[in-house]
């Protein structure tokens, strides 16, 4: 088998990079490890910054993105039983985010890739990337039974974290940077009409909580928990109480309804540099993740094709490989941009158990300050949308 550009994971990284290709007439093959019905259920992120929300329709993706996406202008930060509004619009000469679930951008670009009769693989085995540093770069995989060498120009390492890519990179080539955070995030989805407008993250002494929605009518609600706790003692109405303690307001509550899924999240910063070696370029999660405090994760990841999509245009247009020699620069500013963003919403907003109050007590400063000043709230406003140039 044979293609210009050999694509490892169809999350949305891989799948957006496939898609921005095709419509530049470049060939590619994405091979995924998962099923389809699996990638297509698995609930992440769903805060696309505003020039994302754009690629996707600009580039033919966002048909039901424009009817269903939920635009909101507006986020609220909570801390002493109050709520203070962060003018996302307003702040920043009129940009604001897009709700729409991670789950119904990979269902939609699944859909266009297949109906256009392109190759998208599921359930591939034995996934290995080789000859990385010459000019025809191959991936090995296995599919219905039996083995296969897909020939490539180039390897797009779109496979996530736990991926084969990144650590096909021989040792010693790539620097690694990383945190990792005294807690984790217990997720539910529930069938009930998000109780706010816009999305609430609330700092309490009993640890963060974040309100925030799928739909007008599926709310997705968070809790601050132990990195190792157990799902099986968290029973629904454990729950709902402790979103209840977390997020109330005087004069205000937090509708319930019935949890469709419930999950544990991890939280780490993580970064690999450099996000390129030979012929194997990385994209998204695979080259680093973000703790989702601040959003960042998908935008990061479709980022990062973005400009992928442009430099292999380029190469094939007009043979340079300047853009494509300049790649992990260009998507490094971005991601260390969101990594301190991302780990500075983290800081200001969870519990510490640090032993003392001062880390509480810096928080709710800071809290404060961004909420009063113009200064800091505009700062938190354009990172939350996303900056145009970097
Ligand atoms: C539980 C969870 C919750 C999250 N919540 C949020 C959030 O609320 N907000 C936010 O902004 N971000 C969130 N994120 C992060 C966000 O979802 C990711 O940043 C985003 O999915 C990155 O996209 P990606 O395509 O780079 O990687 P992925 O979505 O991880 O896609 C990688 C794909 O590669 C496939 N794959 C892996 N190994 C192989 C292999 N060997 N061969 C072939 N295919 C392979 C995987 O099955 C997957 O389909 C969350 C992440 C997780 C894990």
């Amino acid at each position: 088998m044979r293609t210009q550009v050999g694509i490892v994971g169809a999350g949305p990284a891989g799948l957006t990079l496939a898609h921005l290709l095709q419509r530049e007439g470049i060939e590619s093959v994405v091979l995924e490890d998962r099923s389809r019905e699996y990638v297509e259920q698995r609930l992440r992120a769903g805060v696309l910054e505003q020039a994302i929300a754009d690629l996707l329709v600009e580039s033919g993706a966002g048909e039901r993105l424009r009817g269903e996406g939920i635009v909101h202008e507006g986020i609220e930060l909570q801390f002493d039983r109050e709520r203070h509004r962060i003018p996302l619009r307003d702040l920043t000469g009129g940009r604001s985010i897009v709700i729409y679930g991670q789950t119904e951008i990979v269902k939609d670009l699944i859909r266009l890739r297949l109906a256009a009769g392109l190759p998208l693989l599921f359930e591939v085995g034995d996934v290995s990337v080789d000859d990385l540093e010459s000019e025809r770069p191959s991936i090995r995989f296995a599919h219905e039974g039996a083995e296969h060498v897909l020939e490539c120009d180039v390897v797009a390492g779109c496979d996530g974290y736990h991926g084969v890519c990144r650590p096909s990179i021989p040792a010693g080539v790539l620097s690694e940077f990383s945190r990792d955070y005294p807690f984790g995030w217990l997720g539910i989805l529930a069938e009930v009409a998000p109780s706010n407008d816009e999305l609430v993250y609330a700092h309490h002494e009993r640890g963060f909580a974040l309100l925030s929605l799928r739909s007008p009518e599926l709310s997705r609600l968070y809790i601050q928990c132990r990195p190792d706790e157990d799902l099986a003692e968290w029973h629904d109405d454990r729950i709902w109480e402790e979103l209840q303690l977390r997020l109330g307001l005087d004069g205000w509550t937090l509708a319930e309804g019935l949890i469709l899924e419930k999950g544990i999240t991890g939280m780490r910063s993580y970064v690999a540099e450099p996000m390129r070696f030979g012929r194997l370029f990385l994209a998204g999660d695979a080259a680093h993740i973000v703790p989702p405090t601040g959003a960042k994760g998908l935008n990061l990841a479709l980022h990062d094709v973005r400009l992928l999509a442009e430099a292999l245009v380029s190469w094939y247009r007009t043979g340079s490989s300047e853009l494509l020699d300049g790649y992990s620069d260009a998507c490094l500013r971005r991601v260390w941009r969101a990594e301190h963003f991302s780990w500075w919403m983290t800081s200001m907003l969870h519990r510490f158990d640090s032993g003392d109050d001062f880390d509480l007590r810096l928080q709710l400063s800071q809290l404060r300050y961004v909420t009063t000043s113009s200064a800091a709230s505009t700062s938190l406003a354009e990172n939350y949308v996303g900056i145009d140039r970097i």
